[in-house]
């Protein structure tokens, strides 16, 4: 038995808002890294911990939540919500990455800087459009799982979803019940997992100040300064897009104060993470708390951890043009509308790690016919508009996931205002 003091040193850490231990450890870490410097990378590991800790926690959320979510919505509810929520995360994609290029040729960052000298490798070939696609179907589920190819795991757990629904109106009694045994079994691994989230955030602040810490001491603030401009248009137009979702949420007739404290945590995650593959256990249980349906969120949470980048879509555009500019090239209107398009499918191909939005837009790069060696300076400040970037990914999937569930029957319960 842990003596008294401990124990209640301990439940008023627990009764500390979770919010307040993500913001000190930001500012301890932020602090850290930058009075400190280079040495303070022995914490590291504790950083990375963390990351581990929600990347456990990816497949199994996926596989529980869908199965279930999907044997409860049947297939044609489905379906409707499977195309609203790609309408819903194209159409803003393609308002990100116009925002970004507007208001990076509004400000045109990169003038006045030269391309380094030899620096930049060629981007790898991206693989054919079919085998992509093909690669969402696993040739063996366990495998997908082991390798965390979580377009994989949706697919299966959509099918075996579709199966249980399907098992359920069943006219034999033995298959009904079956599937009401199965379907119980995954609703309580989903309990299971959803509890081990809330550990994991409690030992969220470490890993928060570790990540935060190495970070700005690896960057750098020497490495910031001529490439503020740049910061400042990704993270301002960052900014204007968080402000298009409040729009988007308020003309659906959400509440957007319950929204965004309920989406602060995911948002934290995201920011420190980098990773909105690593984010979604933590955004499924906002999306949880929102009262959104597990028929939704399930779907649509891993689907925009996957494909739905809008922040990254952003950072395309205002990078390309800065590149632009370093180059002192002018980009014409079919340029632009080519860095749309490519910065769009570069956004769908990006997956939810750290860093990834970096290769595409070296695919931007040379597809708009761009010198590629200049990539490279936007790599020396690359974890910092990251931060941001996946920061927007993750709000975005949760704008769409909020905005679909208000548009189906019974998918929405909004918990009690004061709730929040
Ligand atoms: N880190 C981003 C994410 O996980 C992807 C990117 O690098 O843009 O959403």
């Amino acid at each position: 038995m842990a003596p008294e003091s401990s124990r209640s040193w301990w439940r008023r850490y627990l009764e500390f808002p979770l919010i307040w231990k993500f913001a000190i450890a930001l500012v301890l870490g932020a602090v850290a890294g930058l009075v400190v410097g280079p040495p303070i990378t022995v914490v590291e590991p504790l950083g990375d911990l963390f990351l581990r800790l929600l990347q456990m926690l990816i497949v199994p959320i996926v596989l529980f939540t869908l199965v279930v979510g999907v044997s409860s919505i049947g297939p044609a509810q489905f379906g409707r919500v499977g195309v609203k929520v790609l309408g819903f995360y194209v159409v803003t994609s393609v308002v990100a990455i116009t925002v970004g290029l507007f208001i990076a040729l509004a400000v045109q960052p990169g003038a006045g800087l030269s391309i380094p000298e030899g620096a930049g490798e060629e981007p790898e070939e991206a693989p054919p459009v079919s085998e992509t696609l093909l690669n969402i179907v696993p040739e063996n589920p366990i495998e997908a799982m082991a390798e965390g190819n979580v377009l994989a795991v949706i697919f299966f757990a959509v099918v075996v979803g579709i199966a249980l629904g399907v098992m359920q109106q069943s006219d034999s009694e033995r298959l009904r019940e079956l599937s009401q045994l199965t379907r119980r079994l995954f609703e309580a691994g989903t309990e299971v997992i959803f509890l081990v989230v809330r550990g994991v955030l409690e030992y969220a602040p470490i890993g928060i100040f570790a990540l935060i810490a190495v970070t700005l001491a690896e960057t750098g603030v020497s490495a910031l300064v001529p490439l503020a401009k740049l910061t400042g248009v990704v993270y301002g137009g960052i900014a204007l897009q968080i402000g298009f979702y409040a729009l988007v949420l308020a003309l659906f007739g959400a509440n957007l104060w319950q929204f965004f404290s309920m989406a602060k945590e995911p948002m934290a995650t995201a920011f420190v993470t980098r990773s909105s593959g690593g984010t979604l256990p933590v955004s499924e249980q906002a999306a949880e708390k929102m009262g959104i349906n597990e028929g939704v969120y399930s779907f649509s949470l891993p689907l925009g951890a996957t494909v739905n980048m809008d922040g990254t879509a952003l950072y395309v555009g205002a990078s390309v043009v800065f590149v632009a500019n370093v180059a002192g090239v002018d980009l014409s209107l079919g340029q632009l509308l080519g860095v749309v398009l490519v910065g769009v499918l570069a956004s769908i191909g990006t997956a939810g790690v750290p860093g990834a939005g970096l290769i595409m837009l070296s695919l931007a790069i040379s597809q708009a016919g761009l010198p590629f060696a200049a990539v490279a300076l936007v790599a020396g400040i690359d974890a910092i508009l990251d931060m941001a970037r996946t920061m927007c990914n993750v709000t975005g999937d949760l704008t769409g996931t909020r905005v679909i569930a208000q548009t189906e029957e019974g998918m929405l319960e909004e918990p009690e205002a004061s709730a929040a």
